[in-house]
């Protein structure tokens, strides 16, 4: 009973100004995102530069503006104009809001181990298909009656299915260049188009995975998805910062087709949670902004945006925090009403920020940027 009493408490504190509960939710990685290019949007030394950019003036002409706000609404229209708006983005850092992954060695592995595991592990895994001996969210809501079949993860990087351990388990984790199982015609048609690449690389293109998932959305209506974009790191390790900035902007756009198909599908509106993050950032200096790991400065330092059910519009987060990507576990089990418990120590959930009042979502709302 006490048990009872202290775990609704926690919850009401943590949520006390939300808004109702979430009967589902979808998390995004876009990987190797920097909060730079988030909250500040396309840089400009970067963008001058024809080392890592083909064309500078048609990327000043896309993505440049003097106005921080209107440079950054360039590149992610939907963070800036929706998020912004009816949910909120932690991890602008100038403003004393910091976000960092816990796990020491910053690259992709540990990173979404840490994600998905509520846990810092010490132990290094490599970015090798190697399976994790930690317990996840997802799998753990998989085994859970209410959540059994309901849960699926479509993801580019063709190793998650080792980090989220769906050997171990019965978790749907379709990555890589991986065949989607449905029989109708638009799954036909991803798969066509699958074979249909000649080189296969580690990575699939993020738009071929967001149709597989759209797909199964649509035809099995998971309470569970996630969806892990990863050319965003792909290009930045090839010093290619336009197509870096492209891919960013490609992600923001789908995730905007995404939150359209939640807010209009019956099974979805009003009750969806959307959680957006990374799995690490990236150097922060021009001879450095395409590398991470455990020696580049400025690589553990992340973000994190949430819309939907059970989030306040509380917009960009100025409050002087400190939050971790291992909280994102519990986070998603307190939105669903449940308590993740597994045998390793999980980050607690984060407290979303609700200083500012929840605000009447409006579907003419104006943007917040000024031009
Ligand atoms: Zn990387």
């Amino acid at each position: 009973m006490k048990l009872i009493l202290i775990l609704s408490l926690l919850y009401i504190t943590t949520f006390s100004h939300a808004q109702s509960p979430a009967k589902n939710v979808v998390i995004i990685t876009i990987d190797g995102t920097r909060w730079q290019e988030i909250f500040k949007g396309a840089d400009s030394t970067l963008l001058h530069s024809i080392d890592c950019v083909k064309d500078t003036s048609l990327m000043l002409q896309q993505y440049w503006h003097t106005d921080e706000a209107e440079r950054r609404r360039r590149l992610l229209p939907f963070f800036w104009q929706v998020i912004a708006q009816d949910g909120e983005l932690l991890g602008n850092r100038a403003l004393g809001n910091n976000v960092n992954v816990a796990n020491l060695y910053k690259i992709s592995y540990p990173g979404y181990s840490e994600i998905f595991t509520g846990y810092a592990d010490k132990l290094f895994i490599p970015n090798l298909a190697v399976n994790n001996p930690r317990m996840n969210i997802l799998q753990w809501l998989n085994n859970h009656p209410e959540y059994h079949g309901k849960v699926a993860a479509f993801c580019s990087w063709r190793v998650f299915p080792f980090i989220l351990n769906e050997k171990n388990g019965e978790l749907p984790v379709n990555a890589g260049y991986e065949s989607v199982d449905g029989i109708d015609s638009t799954s036909d048609v991803i798969n066509d188009v699958q074979n249909g690449i000649f080189e296969k690389n580690n990575t699939r293109h993020d738009m071929l995975t967001f149709e597989c998932a759209k797909n199964y959305l649509v035809q099995h209506h998971p309470r569970v998805l996630y969806i892990g974009f990863g050319e965003t790191d792909e290009f930045a390790h090839h010093h290619q910062y336009d197509t870096y900035l492209q891919k960013i902007h490609q992600a923001d756009a789908m995730i905007a087709e995404l939150w359209y198909y939640l807010q209009t599908d019956s099974y979805y509106k009003n009750n969806t949670t959307v959680i957006i993050t990374t799995d690490h950032g990236r150097g922060g200096k021009k001879s450095n902004w395409n590398a991470h790991g455990f020696w580049v400065k400025g690589s553990g330092q992340t973000w994190m945006a949430l819309l939907g059910s059970g989030i306040p519009a509380a917009g960009e987060s100025n409050k002087n925090n400190q939050a971790y990507q291992k909280q994102l576990a519990a986070t998603v089990a307190t939105l669903l009403g449940v308590q993740f418990t597994t045998k390793h120590h999980i980050g607690k959930p984060l407290a979303v920020d609700s200083a500012k009042e929840i605000k009447t979502v409006c579907a003419n709302s104006p943007a917040i940027v000024s031009r």
